[in-house]
């Protein structure tokens, strides 16, 4: 018997068009386990499987290109994403050290009437992403 969960990511696996294989159900599940936007080098260096790194890369891509993850932009060297079916959350990232919150609440819908206001050709805004750049207090102490 498969749990749910299992279940759950065999059924985006077949979504995206990709084989239930271990080493992809093993990349999507820490994926989804991980609380903070990761990069294919931290799946490499945190799964407790051996992958081929061409293999994680090959599958993050895939898995992006479907919509079961999503890509964050981190200002970092190396792209970091996360699980898609998540609550709807922005993040804040220090430039100093790389730590990350997540922003749960979201007032933008005021600002989607705003920014379709200035529009000529839309009608309508289905979602956004956007993430703040700062420094945390521990940084900024340094300064
Ligand atoms: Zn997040
Ligand atoms: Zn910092
Ligand atoms: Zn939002």
């Amino acid at each position: 018997m498969k749990s749910d969960q299992e279940n759950q990511l065999y059924s985006l696996l077949r979504k995206a068009g990709m084989k239930a294989t271990p080493g992809h159900l093993t990349i999507l599940s820490f994926i989804q386990k991980s609380k903070k936007p990761i990069s294919s080098q931290d799946i490499i260096n945190g799964i407790d499987r051996h992958l081929d790194p061409a293999t994680v890369y090959r599958c993050v891509t895939k898995l992006k290109e479907n919509g079961i993850i999503r890509q964050i932009d981190l200002r970092q060297n190396n792209a970091h994403y996360e699980f898609f079916d998540m609550a709807h959350h922005h993040h804040i990232i220090c430039t100093g050290c790389g730590r990350i919150e997540d922003i749960e609440d979201c007032n933008l819908e005021t600002v989607h009437q705003q920014i379709l206001g200035q529009t000529k050709g839309f009608t309508q805004i289905k979602h956004h992403s956007l993430e703040f750049y700062g420094l945390c207090k521990k940084c900024n102490s340094k300064n």
